[in-house]
């Protein structure tokens, strides 16, 4: 007998096209460009893909071999982690873009351009206040969007951009993104043109876009999550009408190594558990408890999984096991049945980087791909 291999992660390609078509059609119609990342689902090609024919402007990810991969699908590709020094043969090489937060690293990018007569586009981070990349000092930007204008010879300067609610969780507001916009008009008028890329940040940013109260300056979001799980807006920003987009492109499947009722509460000296944690146990007497075949290797952590079936919640687990109580699920369940989850983005960014998991593509249907 064949046996299908676990975990396996299903990707419905025809929910993630729908969704690239509508946050990209919503973002166009407010005069924003998308940079499609890729890096949440690994950059997997069949994936990247639909982000190109679904109408994506530039195709973003944090790895460069990500974008090396989607090198075919014709669109513009974008380094959306500030590059390290080692990788800058391979960022001027295989990036249209690249996002940049150091001088330095400029002058060494615009070097290596000359040397290999290549020119690449650059987009000047602005610190807003998250704390992770960019510029902190707004005169200083200034002084090297003026540099890259008029000094480095193979750079173009595309724009500027900043990134929020990553770091310091900072929520990217319209006072935030009317400060971008600001610092744009000032680049704007020291360089004597205006910029192709002003760009506001991720899903997050797209909170403004859905709300219609994203400021004219904006002109370009670099967008994921809303396109791969659609989970933050509506379960953490309380957005109820993102009607258009999909929360189940992503399916887990795994399966039931046991089923049987034990004790709620660990027996003998309680100390700490395999990753070096003290835990609490509730005593909740004896419960019927299934184990899967999954685990922190391939999640990340357990915890986040979203069970499809009702009455079963996550108790925890270990590198290779997750432990549920389904005393509450309606569900006879025995070693070999199968369980599904929904997914977060850190659970789909495990699940695709890791390769234990087997993963399944629903194709696009015609019907969708029409409508
Ligand atoms: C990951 C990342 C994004 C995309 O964020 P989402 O929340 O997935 O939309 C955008 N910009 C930068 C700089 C990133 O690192």
């Amino acid at each position: 007998m064949e046996y299908k291999r676990y975990p396996r992660l299903r990707c419905d390609l025809s929910r993630l096209r729908r969704n690239v078509e509508s946050v990209t059609r919503r973002c166009h119609a407010a005069g924003i460009r998308v940079a499609g990342v890729v890096k949440g689902a690994n950059g997997l090609l069949p994936i990247t893909e639909q982000y190109a024919l679904g109408g994506c402007d530039q195709i973003a990810s944090s790895r460069l071999d990500q974008l090396e991969r989607a090198a075919g699908l014709g669109l513009p590709t974008m380094l959306i982690r500030v590059p390290m020094r080692c990788e800058l043969e391979d960022v001027a090489r295989v990036c249209d873009y690249s996002l940049e937060s150091d001088a330095d690293t400029l002058t060494e990018l615009n070097a290596l351009c000359a040397r290999r007569n290549r020119r690449h586009k650059v987009v000047l981070m602005a610190d807003l206040g998250d704390l992770r990349e960019g510029w902190w000092d707004k005169d200083e930007l200034t002084v090297q969007a003026l540099r890259v204008e008029r000094e480095l010879s193979h750079l173009d300067l595309a724009g500027i951009g900043t990134n929020l609610g990553c770091y310091g969780a900072i929520v990217p507001t319209v006072e935030k993104m009317e400060e971008l916009a600001a610092l744009a008009a000032r680049i704007e008028a020291a360089i004597g043109r205006k910029l192709e890329i002003v760009s506001g940040g991720a899903t997050t940013s797209f909170r403004l876009v859905h709300q219609g109260t994203m400021p004219a300056g904006i002109n370009h979001l670099r967008i994921g999550e809303a396109i791969l799980v659609n989970y933050d807006l509506p379960h953490e920003w309380g957005i109820s009408d993102l009607d258009d987009l999909s929360s189940q492109v992503f399916t887990l499947q795994a399966q039931v190594l046991e089923c049987r009722r034990k004790p709620s509460y660990p027996e003998g000296e309680i100390f700490i558990d395999a990753f070096g944690r003290r835990q609490e146990y509730p005593s909740r007497g004896m419960r019927r408890r299934a184990l899967i075949g999954v685990g922190k290797l391939d999640l990340g952590s357990a915890m986040r999984l979203i069970p499809r079936d009702v009455g079963i919640e996550i108790l925890g687990g270990s590198s290779d096991h997750t432990i549920l109580d389904v005393e509450d699920c309606p569900r006879p369940l025995k070693a070999g049945d199968i369980l599904e989850f929904d997914l977060d983005y850190t659970a789909v960014l495990f699940l695709t980087a890791g390769s234990y998991v087997a993963l399944d593509f629903l194709p696009v249907e015609e019907s969708a791909a029409l409508c």
